[in-house]
């Protein structure tokens, strides 16, 4: 027999310790189902030299800062996944690892039927919290299917010396693009493509005024802001010292890909080794379609954090179209703290708008 809850959270990154810390004060009765094998969700598969873009005061969940670094810089992966363990050390969440969420399904009156490799599980709500890593996009350039070099997307990216000595290209103009091409430049031969010059925040411009900057235009005050935006460079310690070496320039997108190499939009062509795909990721939201809640645009639309076409279906993290900044570590806390709110709100109303 299915076990039953009021709220079942799939995914057991930061984003579903961000529910975690606010629902476990609502006497709802709640678990975690995550497929990871240890806590961290995406961190685990970061790269090793991966820092993040702003100091830990400004990368902290709620109720328990993350320590600072010994330099006061920006901590780095090993550091982030070292203040998620001892997070969920601390506030010991109800998570069952590893549990895939394969499907969830409309259960009848008013339960979703969630369905694992651990058996079913019925609730009252679901919160999507899956994050995106495991959703890696490549664009579709012409003659990819033919191209005999490597090819490796950023996520599954661990470091630059399997690239030594090697033709690279590294393609995509955001902070995972950056923060790549420099350490793959120093053993490599390695070219920088992004779509458009990339966008290099001041020095003195990090995480901070990002997440400022994403409340501001989020809550439609975005004209009292300077313009820029998460897929703007933060300048962290390896990527300024790139750009004082001078192998931060980037070229224009070759126009298709051949056995060996690529063709620039002049025609030359030229042999490549290896290609980086550091061109971001989709919300891993597959579970749901069952809902029939995914839109043409891939995503599934919400009030808030509260799915349009499901309202027992709520989502967290991802990106700003759920939330102002909710896929950062504070954005996650900070958006939770009201969607809890509001999710207990609706489950404790008599009438609930269900299908
Ligand atoms: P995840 O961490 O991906 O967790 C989701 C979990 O759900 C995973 O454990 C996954 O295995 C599991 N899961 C997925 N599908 C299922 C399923 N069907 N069933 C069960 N489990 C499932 N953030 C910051 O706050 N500050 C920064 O400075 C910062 N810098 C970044 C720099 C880079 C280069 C990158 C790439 C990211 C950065 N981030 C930063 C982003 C961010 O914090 C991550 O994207 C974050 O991991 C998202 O958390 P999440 O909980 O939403 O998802």
């Amino acid at each position: 027999m299915a076990e039953q809850f009021d709220v079942v959270i799939v995914g057991g990154g930061q984003a579903a310790l961000a529910a975690s810390y606010f629902l476990r004060r609502t006497g709802l009765r709640y678990v975690i189902l995550d497929n990871g094998t240890q806590a961290g969700g995406a961190w685990v598969h970061g790269w090793d030299s991966l820092h993040l873009f702003s100091p830990a005061s400004y990368s902290s969940l709620l109720g328990w800062p993350m320590p600072d670094t010994p330099d006061g810089g920006y901590p780095t992966r090993d550091e982030v996944l070292d203040y998620l363990h001892r997070y969920e050390a601390r506030y010991a969440p109800p998570i069952r690892r590893p549990v895939t969420v394969g499907r969830v399904e409309r259960a009848g009156g008013k339960f979703l039927n969630i369905r694992t490799n651990a058996g079913d599980f019925l609730s009252r709500a679901v919160i999507g919290a899956t994050g995106t890593w495991s959703v890696p996009f490549v664009p579709d350039v012409a003659g990819h299917e033919f191209f005999g070099g490597t090819q490796i997307h950023s996520a599954h990216y661990q470091s630059a010396a399997p690239f030594a000595g090697r033709r690279v290209l590294v393609v995509g103009g955001g902070n995972s693009g950056a923060q790549i091409l420099p350490e793959v430049s120093l053993l490599a031969n390695a070219t920088w493509v992004t779509l458009e010059d990339p966008v290099f925040l001041p020095d003195d411009v990090d995480g901070r005024v990002l997440f400022e900057r994403a409340t501001a235009r989020v809550l439609g005050n975005a004209g009292a802001m300077p313009t820029g935006g998460f897929g703007d460079i933060v300048m962290v310690p390896p990527v300024r010292a790139a750009k004082a070496r001078g192998v931060l320039h980037a070229v224009r997108p070759f126009v298709r890909m051949t056995a060996t190499g690529v063709v620039w939009p002049d025609g030359r062509e030229e042999a490549i080794d290896a290609i980086i795909w550091c061109t971001g990721f989709r919300p891993a939201l597959s579970a749901f379609a069952p809902l029939d809640v995914i839109e043409p645009d891939g995503l599934i639309h919400v009030n808030g954090q509260q799915a349009i076409r499901e309202p027992r279906l709520w989502l967290l993290g991802y990106g700003s179209w759920c939330g102002p900044a909710s896929a950062t570590l504070l954005g996650a806390g900070r958006v939770a703290r009201s969607m809890v709110r509001q999710l207990a709100g609706w489950l404790a109303s008599p009438t609930q708008d269900v299908r």
